[in-house]
């Protein structure tokens, strides 16, 4: 697969440190607001930034180079996930990060109407065939059919792009949205 495995950039090109200073000044640019890399990058940073926040807050500074340990934490963090197998022909194998399918998924997913992807991961390194996705709803999508369009679409994009069977899709709806 072609996809950038580059943990300092998204899969569309951005770069997380860039991302986070926009996220840390409340100053998301257009493209930040509406690519679903961008998107989901910035909800998986949304509490690292709170929580810089809250230290930021206490009387005492926080220590030189706090940000620059934090994002090579984070960016540990990204390395650590896991590779997940795709069916090939042996003596061929093949794998793509968990990373990287996820976001062929989240994308798939957020082209469903009402939708917003807060999250999508392969839970279990072994099994490519479970996957847990977290949405919000805008406030007049009717939950069940919404739920049941998203479970289509990833099930769809699974076996056009990955070559896998999903078995197994979580659901959460995490938010409601006006
Ligand atoms: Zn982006």
């Amino acid at each position: 697969m072609a996809m950038t495995d580059d943990s300092e950039s998204l899969a569309c090109g951005r770069r997380r440190d860039t991302l986070y200073d926009h996220l840390a000044a409340d100053a998301l640019d257009e493209h930040e607001l509406s690519c679903p890399h961008c998107r989901r990058a910035a909800a998986d940073l949304a509490p690292v930034h709170r929580a810089t926040v809250l230290l930021r807050d206490e009387p005492a500074d926080p220590p030189a180079g706090f940000v620059e340990v934090l994002m090579a934490r984070i960016r540990a963090e990204a390395r650590r996930r896991h590779r997940l197998p795709l069916p090939a022909d042996p003596p061929m194998r093949l794998s793509i990060s968990e990373h990287a399918a996820a976001a062929v998924l989240a994308i798939a997913a957020d082209e469903v109407s009402g939708v917003t992807v807060r999250g999508c991961r392969f839970p279990d390194p072994d099994d490519p065939t479970h996957v847990e996705i977290a949405i919000a709803l805008s406030y007049a999508t009717p939950a069940p059919q919404t739920a049941e369009r998203v479970r289509r679409r990833i099930r769809t994009a699974a076996r056009n792009h990955l070559g896998l069977d999903l078995r197994t899709i979580d659901i959460t709806v995490e938010d409601l949205r006006t």
